[in-house]
C-alpha cells in the first residue's frame, strides 16, 4: 500500500499522475522557438518543476527551501525541474548573481541536464515569442495601449470594494493598439508614456484583474538581451507563458502570489485558445514562504547589511544567504534536512532558527570527527609531574576520532607537565555544585577532575596577576589513573574537563588557533515583522574571536573541514580565511540548543 503523501503539494501531484492529466504532454525545440508548442513525440508522463529565481541578489535559506521543494519533488517522481532565471526586469540584475545562484544550486546538491531532460533556461530568450504573444492579444481584443498617465491609472483602478473606472484608451481599434505598441518597441515614446494592458474587467473584485499592465517601456540594458529591446514584459505576464513554453505541470509559488493566480490562469487560457500555446496547461500552486526567527530573508534588506557593512560581504557567516552558510558551515545535506522536515504547508507561520540548528547536529554528529579544543585558555601546570613520571617525561594519549565509529581510528596528541585548560574550569570561590578545580581551603582539598583521555588531577593553588586575574592554575596528578589502564578507576571524580598540552607540536601539543564565535545577527525574534527597524535589533555580539589553544589533529585540517569540538560544539576550518599555519575556525552551532528557544 503506497504511503500517504507527507504534504499538500505530494497530494496534488500523485492525484495528477495516477489520473495521467500530463501524459499528452508534448515537447520538441527549445523553449519560444516556433516550432516549440504543438509539435514533436509524445513524452512520457512526467511531472515538471522550474526553480524560478531573478538575478538581482543572492539566494538565502528561503530560497533554499523552494530549491529542495521543486528540484526534490521532480526527483522523487521521477519528473524533471528546470533550472530558470527570471530575468525580465534588465535595470536590477547582473551576470554576478547569475553566477552566484548557479553556483549554489550545484552547492545543494542539484543541477540541469543530470538526465538530459533538465535545462538551464533563461526567460529573456522567449521576449520574441512574448512580443508575439502580445500582438495575438491586441489582435483579437483582449490587450490595448493605454495612455494614462501612471497617477491616472492608480486612480482609475479603483480600491478594494470600490470597482474602477474604465480607461479612455479602452477602446481603441486593433490597428490603433498594433501601431502604438510598435511604436513603443520601436524606441518612439519615453518610459511610463503608456503601457500595454491586458483588457480584462476594470470592475473585478480582484484588483489584479482591473486590466494589469503587460508590456511597459524601460530604455535599459538588459544583461542578456543588451539593447534590443526597450519594452518589457511584466512579470506577471511573463512567468504564466515562461512556464507553459517550458512544459512545466506544476508551478510552486509562494502565498504573495495567489490572487494573482487567476490572472496566470487568464494568460495562458487566451494564449491556448489563439493556438500559441498547448493544453494540458501549467497550473499555479501556492505554499507559505519561510519565515525564519532571528533571520531576515528579504534581498533588499540583506543588501543594506552588506552596503552599510554591517556584516562582512554577502558570505559572511551570519548572513542567511546560501553562501553565508555554506562558509558558516552549514552542510548541503543539513540544508536539504532542514527544507524536509520544515515541510510545506498553506500558511505563513515562523519556523524557529532551532530547527535549522538541530538539522546541522543530525547531518554532523555522524560524520564530524571529534576534537578537543580550549577556546579560553588558562594554564596548567602539574607540580608533581617530574616525580610522578620522570623529567621532561612526554605521556601519549589518544581519543577516537569519533566515539561510535572505532573503525575510523583514533586521534594522538600528549600531555606533558604543562597544558591549557579552559578559564571556566577553574574557580577561586566554587559555586554550589561545581565540580571542576578550585584550589584547596584549610579544612578541604582541592577540586579534583579527569583531565580527558589523561589522568585525575587535584588542585594545590593558583597564581594571579595584579588585576586578580588568574595567571595559572598548578594541580597534582594521580599517578596510576591514566583513562585506559587499570587504575583508571581506583579514583572517582565528578568532572572531567577538555586540555590541550602546552608542549610544542611536534611533541603532541597544541596548536594556537583564530576561533570565530558568531551568534545570531538580530535579538528580536522577528526583526522586521510588521515593517520593524531590523537596524534596531542587531545582536552587538553576533561575532566574538578568540585566540584559541587547538589538539594537534586541527592543525593540518584543509579549509572547509567540520569537526565537533568536545563540550564546544561544531566547527568549520573557514573557506577563505583558514590556511595550514594558520588555523581559522568558524563556531556553526552549539551542541545543544542552550536557549532553551
Ligand atoms: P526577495 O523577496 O527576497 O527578493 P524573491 O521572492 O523575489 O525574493 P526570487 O528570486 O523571485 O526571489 O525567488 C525565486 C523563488 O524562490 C521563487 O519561486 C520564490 O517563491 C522562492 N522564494 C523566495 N523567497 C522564499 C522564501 N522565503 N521561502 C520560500 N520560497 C522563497
Ligand atoms: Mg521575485
Ligand atoms: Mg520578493
Amino acid at each position: 500500500e503506497a504511503p500517504k503523501p507527507s504534504n499538500f503539494l505530494r497530494a496534488i501531484i500523485e492525484r495528477d499522475l495516477a489520473a495521467g492529466t500530463y501524459a499528452q504532454r508534448h515537447w520538441a525545440g527549445s523553449p519560444g522557438d516556433a516550432a516549440h508548442q504543438g509539435s514533436g513525440a509524445l513524452d512520457p508522463a512526467r511531472i515538471r518543476t522550474r526553480f524560478p529565481p531573478e538575478p538581482n541578489g543572492y539566494l538565502h535559506v528561503g530560497h533554499a527551501k523552494s530549491i529542495c521543494l521543486n528540484f526534490g519533488l521532480a526527483r522523487d517522481y521521477g519528473g524533471v525541474c528546470h533550472m530558470r532565471f527570471d530575468d525580465t526586469n534588465p535595470e536590477k540584475e547582473e551576470q554576478e548573481y547569475v553566477d552566484s545562484i548557479l553556483d549554489a544550486v550545484q552547492w545543494l546538491g542539484f543541477g540541469w541536464e543530470a538526465n538530459g531532460t533538465s535545462h538551464l533556461y533563461y526567460a529573456s530568450n522567449y521576449f520574441d515569442f512574448m512580443y508575439r504573444a502580445a500582438e495575438a492579444l491586441i489582435e483579437a481584443g483582449h490587450a490595448y495601449v493605454d495612455e494614462q498617465t501612471p497617477e491616472e491609472m492608480r486612480a482609475n483602478r479603483g480600491d478594494f470594494g470600490t470597482p474602477g473606472t474604465d480607461s479612455p484608451y479602452r477602446n481603441r481599434s486593433v490597428e490603433e493598439n498594433l501601431r502604438r505598441f510598435r511604436e513603443m518597441r520601436d524606441g518612439q515614446h519615453a518610459d511610463g508614456a503608456m503601457v500595454l494592458r491586458a483588457r480584462i474587467d476594470m470592475a473585478s473584485p480582484n484588483i489584479n484583474l482591473r486590466d494589469p499592465a503587460i508590456y511597459r517601456i524601460k530604455h535599459a540594458t538588459h544583461h542578456n538581451t543588451g539593447d534590443r529591446w526597450c519594452i518589457y514584459p511584466m512579470y506577471t505576464y511573463a512567468h504564466p507563458i515562461e512556464d507553459a513554453l517550458e512544459n512545466i505541470t506544476h508551478s510552486l509559488c509562494t502565498l504573495e502570489f495567489e490572487d494573482q493566480r487567476p490572472f496566470y490562469d487568464w494568460v495562458l487560457e487566451r494564449l491556448a485558445d489563439l493556438g500559441l500555446l498547448a493544453r494540458p496547461l501549467p497550473k499555479q500552486y501556492e505554499f507559505g514562504r519561510l519565515n525564519l526567527t532571528y533571520v531576515i530573508t528579504s534581498k533588499r534588506k540583506l543588501k543594506a547589511l552588506v552596503d552599510e557593512q554591517v556584516v562582512n560581504g554577502w558570505d559572511d557567516p551570519r548572513m542567511p544567504t546560501i553562501v553565508g552558510l555554506r562558509r558558516r558551515g552549514y552542510t548541503p545535506e543539513s540544508l536539504q534536512l532542514f527544507a524536509e522536515r520544515i515541510g510545506v504547508a498553506k500558511d505563513y507561520s515562523w519556523i524557529d532558527y532551532a530547527t535549522l540548528e538541530q538539522s546541522l547536529r543530525d547531518d554532523l554528529d555522524p560524520k564530524a570527527p571529534r576534537g578537543l579544543a580550549v577556546l579560553d585558555p588558562l594554564k596548567l601546570v602539574l607540580e608533581n609531574w617530574d616525580e610522578a613520571l620522570g623529567a621532561g617525561h612526554i605521556e601519549p594519549c589518544s581519543a577516537p576520532v569519533h566515539p561510535s565509529q572505532p573503525e575510523r581510528g583514533r586521534r594522538e596528541f600528549a600531555l606533558a607537565r604543562e597544558a591549557w585548560i579552559e578559564r571556566e574550569d577553574f574557580a577561586i570561590d566554587p559555586p554550589k555544585g561545581y565540580h571542576r578545580l578550585y584550589p584547596p581551603k584549610a579544612d578541604a582539598a582541592g577540586g579534583r577532575v579527569r583531565l580527558k583521555y589523561g589522568y585525575v588531577i587535584e588542585c594545590t593553588g593558583y597564581e594571579q596577576d595584579a588585576e586578580g586575574r588568574v595567571t595559572q592554575v598548578r594541580a597534582r596528578l594521580l599517578p596510576d589513573t591514566k583513562s585506559g589502564t587499570p587504575g583508571a578507576d581506583s579514583v572517582k571524580v565528578k568532572g572531567v574537563i577538555g586540555w590541550v598540552g602546552a608542549q610544542p607540536v611536534e611533541q603532541g601539543g597544541g596548536v594556537a588557533a583564530e576561533v570565530r564565535l558568531y551568534d545570531r545577527l538580530f535579538t528580536e525574534a522577528q526583526p522586521d515583522a510588521g515593517g520593524r527597524d531590523f537596524k534596531a535589533s542587531l545582536n552587538p555580539d553576533s561575532l566574538r574571536v578568540v585566540q584559541a589553544m587547538v589538539e594537534p589533529s586541527l592543525a593540518t585540517a584543509a579549509p572547509d573541514q567540520r569537526f565537533q569540538f568536545e563540550r564546544h560544539g561544531y566547527f568549520v576550518t573557514d573557506r577563505v580565511d583558514h590556511a595550514a599555519g594558520r588555523p581559522v575556525f568558524n563556531r556553526i552551532t552549539g551542541l545543544k540548543d542552550s536557549r532553551g528557544r
